[in-house]
């Protein structure tokens, strides 16, 4: 049998190894020189003012959360279609979280759907402080709309572009935060670059990274002024907010620095392979990703759409047949409002038709910069295989062959 392809992973090189060496042997493994080197190259490179690095996305989202002032009484906002993070963060504060349904195109937050929910929301008092706008597999949504919305609607964006480093928005880096108050990246190993674990939220707007900054480190500071009195001595610090310890090490962004260099080319890869899977599937009964002429997607993800209809096969049947052949196909994402956690909270699946409708037929294929055309071929004719073989029937339970257990 041969070797399985999963849907995503990194790519690690000699400098990679040799940076994070480098910083092995110095005297720093965390608060050093590194993070502030790592923050300013993503900020640079995103057109952002202020960078903020810290141990995940997660994290990321939570402090900008609360930048932002979000806390009990309050609601968050965002799209079912994502990872669970991206909602969780609003629970964290203790605000309460709500939905929007998606664009059957792009999968991402619908803007219209947004609106009519806003106008609804305003009648009764229930306007959202916080939307969280996620870049679906990388494409950027509306953010033009989302913005005029939200200063009609007095809410604060930030942009989940944890799939979306290295792509852009009319032309402009993602991440500059032209339309939203903070953008968070993921630097996971399936995201596009990355540390291992890690994340960083850029901002244009000195306070929320001053706040951010704080909660990061226990809410702790160093700067007298800052201070609600002079300092005791030279060992004073106080700590003025209830902070975490949500910090990256020396050697994460010692990796990130170095996964910088390759950002742009991994991400023209990862178009390159997109448009020779476009062509590939062309013929097959599937969806292609639609790409909205206004965006470059940072491509974290190859999300495609089963026709059912056209092959008489189950969503279930289509996954296990191909992981049973080694392509680590995978779906993202399980609507949050599914997951037990959130079910309890009173959410209804026919609020979110668009979002039950993408659950039911989505796949995503293996999408990552060191994928080789062979594998790729490899997938390809695997789908073909498992969608137009006319001997397969769905209506028979799949037996997983033992060969993939080993
Ligand atoms: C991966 C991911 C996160 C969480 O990232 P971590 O760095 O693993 O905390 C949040 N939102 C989205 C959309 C993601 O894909």
């Amino acid at each position: 049998m041969q070797a399985s392809i999963p849907y995503g992973r990194q790519d690690i090189t000699q400098s990679d190894i040799d940076a994070v060496v480098e910083v092995l042997r110095s005297d720093y493994l965390t608060q050093g020189p590194v993070v502030p080197k790592f923050e300013q190259a993503v900020a640079q490179f995103c057109g952002a003012e202020h960078a903020v690095a810290v141990n995940s996305a997660t994290s990321a989202l939570h402090i900008a959360c609360l930048a932002l002032g979000l806390g009990p009484g309050d609601m968050l906002w965002t799209s079912p279609i994502t990872f669970v993070a991206s909602a969780n963060c609003g629970l964290y504060c203790g605000a309460t979280v709500d939905f929007v349904d998606i664009d059957p195109r792009t999968y991402n937050l619908c803007p219209i759907a947004l609106e009519s929910k806003l106008q609804s929301a305003e009648k009764i008092g229930r306007l959202p402080k916080v939307l969280v706008a996620v870049h679906l597999c990388g494409q950027p949504c509306d953010m033009q709309a989302i913005h005029v919305l939200a200063k009609r609607y007095r809410f604060k964006v930030i942009e989940d572009a944890s799939h979306a480093i290295g792509g852009r928005y009319q032309g402009q880096p993602i991440g500059n935060c032209r339309y939203s108050d903070i953008t968070v990246f993921s630097f996971h190993p399936v995201k596009i670059i990355t540390t291992a674990e890690g994340g960083m939220a850029v901002t244009n707007n000195a306070h929320l990274a001053e706040q951010m900054v704080l909660l990061r480190s226990h809410g702790i500071t160093r700067d007298p002024a800052r201070m609600t009195h002079e300092p005791d001595g030279p060992w004073y610090y106080q700590q003025i907010a209830l902070g975490f310890n949500y910090r990256m090490t020396e050697l994460q962004a010692a990796l990130g620095v170095s996964q910088m260099d390759r950002l742009h080319t991994y991400v023209e890869r990862r178009h390159a392979l997109a448009k020779r899977y476009d062509a590939l599937l062309a013929e097959l009964p599937v969806t292609t990703p639609w790409q909205h002429p206004d965006s470059y997607s940072g491509l974290h993800l190859y999300v495609i759409r089963l026709q059912l209809d056209n092959t008489g096969l189950s969503h279930a049947s289509v996954f296990k047949a191909l992981r049973a052949q080694g392509i680590e196909v995978n779906l993202h994402y399980i609507p949050v409002y599914a997951h037990p956690y959130y079910e309890k909270m009173g959410f209804r699946a026919e609020d979110f038709p668009q979002a039950q409708r993408y659950y039911a037929e989505a796949m995503s294929l293996p999408m990552f910069a060191t994928l080789s055309e062979d594998q790729q071929d490899r997938v390809i004719g695997a789908i073909r295989q498992v969608c137009t073989s006319p001997v397969y029937d769905a209506s028979i339970t799949f037996v997983e062959p033992t060969s993939i257990k080993g």
